[in-house]
């Protein structure tokens, strides 16, 4: 592909016209009497031209050079375009009414198609990586552009469309939406997509413990300790087809907490893991190289989480708990900005908005802080500790304590609006709320409480398992997945019936805080040390 779209040169000025042959573009002076001054400009810092000022006599031309310099930017190669400002300078005093306008010709420079988004080297035709910058290449389903694997549009066509699924940008607790689009619509029965290992090990020194996965830009990221203690690691896999993709040893040996812990990703694709041993690491989460690690003191339990901006894009702070504090760090640099003693221990994840963020500890208070100044806004102190991550959306905190009882708090002022006491039994894991707004709450009783969200009226309760069900729901057009503690998912669909959806092994719990979902792939981990991921039918 030329590198020049000729289709968006403009010559229609008189006196002078313009063309481009490969990677030169031709500036010529047509006038017989003025002296013409040309100044070129490039918006960006690819595109090199060269002479950039130069002075044309009447009827003469230059060749001007134009080279893409792809080293000298870190963003993606895109259409961009190139100004050639000409100006005329009078050389002949009785023309002066017939000098010709100041002209502006924009000449769009577009990348090869076969560069690399990231880099701009010349890619390999077919190629789904870098091997000079290691960027993971996905291939535009419409024009074939290479383009980095967290695009959702073509780079060089904003009308293709890469992928539509939504990004499960963090795992459960602290993810105020905590479901598919209901556009989806997706069957009650779920079937083994891949898994990893494909069966369950035998030998107890084989089993990893595995945390809650993630599934964005089209991948699936778990962490896992070895049983044997000594290492805990960051794996990423094709979410499509479970090819292996990276795999990052931690500095941690102690890993991600099984039970609660739990990654952050943010939009422009770093992974955040915070371990037992309070370490927070950055990896890029594309190439799975490291971008920064840093220990802080304190065990984490819970996970870290990123506030996302007004704009929709992840903020720059990173929220973790760690010990009896929340910490605030720079996530792009890895520093400390401002922690938070609350005076009791922070057992699950934060929650945020863009302005303020949401802890609940051990001793059942729930704390409201400013983001930005790092005040206390309110506090409230409800009826029991907190395992299950408080959850956001349209200025109410949804928060369920381990004595049962679910509270829907204004959080702009921490007043109550509902309680609920639809169990008695501790409900350990976040609830979910689904688009049409129904709280889903999961229950040590081994029911799923179904809650109107705006009045907090009991709609349904449905009998799981005997089992409790320590899985964080997931709800994807009209049916809700979760896990239990007798290794099996359920789910429930838009008429309230039960289905055992999948049984993993006898004897296991479904492990971590719950599931991810990409499209209609459904992500889990079971403590019989495997990962799957499965299908569910439409
Ligand atoms: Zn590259
Ligand atoms: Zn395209």
């Amino acid at each position: 592909m030329s590198i020049i779209d000729k289709t968006k040169f403009d010559f229609s000025v008189a006196a002078t016209s313009s063309e481009a042959a490969g990677q030169t573009a031709v500036v010529r002076n047509e006038t017989s009497t003025t002296v013409l001054h040309v100044a070129l400009k490039s918006p960006e810092a690819w595109i090199d031209v060269y002479p950039a000022e130069f002075a044309l006599a009447p009827r003469s031309a230059q060749t001007v050079a134009i080279r893409l310099a792809p080293e000298n930017s870190r963003d993606a190669l895109v259409p961009a375009s190139v100004k050639l400002f000409g100006q005329f300078l009078h050389v002949n005093a009785n023309e002066t009414g017939h000098v010709p306008p100041d002209v502006s010709i924009d000449l769009k420079i577009v990348p090869p198609a076969a560069n690399c988004p990231i880099c701009g080297t010349l890619l390999p035709e077919q190629a789904r990586e870098c091997k000079r910058c290691g960027e993971r290449i996905r291939l535009c389903p419409v024009c074939a552009a290479p383009n980095t694997w967290v695009a959702r549009t073509c780079r060089l066509n904003g009308s293709h469309v890469i992928r539509t699924e939504v990004d499960w940008l963090t795992s459960p607790g602290g993810d105020s939406v905590h479901g598919a689009p209901a556009t989806i619509k997706l069957g009650p029965q779920l079937a083994r997509k891949w898994s990893l290992p494909t069966f369950a090990p035998t030998r107890a020194a084989d089993i990893y413990e595995w945390s809650a996965p993630l599934a964005a830009f089209g991948m699936l990221f778990a962490s896992a300790i070895d049983t044997v203690g000594n290492r805990s690691f960051v794996q990423a896999f094709e979410m499509a087809t479970g090819a292996a993709l990276w795999d990052l040893e931690l500095p941690d040996p102690k890993g991600v907490y099984p039970d609660r812990g739990s990654m952050a990703l943010s939009t422009d694709g770093i992974l955040y893991v915070a371990t037992l041993g309070g370490h927070v690491t950055a990896i890029d989460a594309v190439r799975g190289t490291l971008k920064w690690s840093e220990k802080f003191a304190g065990t984490v339990y819970g996970g870290a989480v990123i506030p996302t901006s007004s704009n929709g894009k992840s903020g720059e702070l990173l929220l973790v708990p760690i010990g009896d504090s929340l910490t605030i760090i720079n996530r792009l640099n890895g520093k400390e900005i401002r922690r938070h003693e609350l005076g009791a221990r922070l057992d699950t994840a934060p929650c945020a908005s863009n302005v303020a963020a949401y802890v609940a500890d051990e001793d059942g208070i729930v704390i409201a802080l400013d983001l930005g100044d790092g005040r206390e806004l309110w506090r409230a102190t409800l009826d029991g500790a907190f395992d299950a991550a408080p959850i956001l959306r349209d200025g109410v905190l949804y928060a369920a304590t381990m004595s049962g009882t679910v509270y829907a708090l204004d959080a702009s002022t921490g007043a109550e609006r509902w309680q609920s006491r639809a169990t008695v039994k501790p409900v350990a894991v976040s609830p979910a709320l689904s688009a049409d707004g129904l709280l889903y709450v999961a229950a040590d009783d081994g029911s799923l409480h179904i809650i109107a969200a705006d009045t907090g009226n009991l709609v349904r309760s449905r009998k799981l398992s005997n089992a409790p069900l320590r899985n964080s729901p997931v709800t994807g057009g009209g049916t809700v997945f979760l896990g239990a503690d007798d290794g099996n998912i359920y789910s429930v669909d838009a008429d309230y019936g039960v289905h055992l959806a999948y049984e993993t092994s006898a004897g296991s719990r479904i492990a971590g805080a719950g599931l991810a979902m990409y499209g209609n792939l459904i992500a889990f981990s079971s403590t019989n040390g495997v990962l799957y991921v499965l299908e569910a039918k439409s």
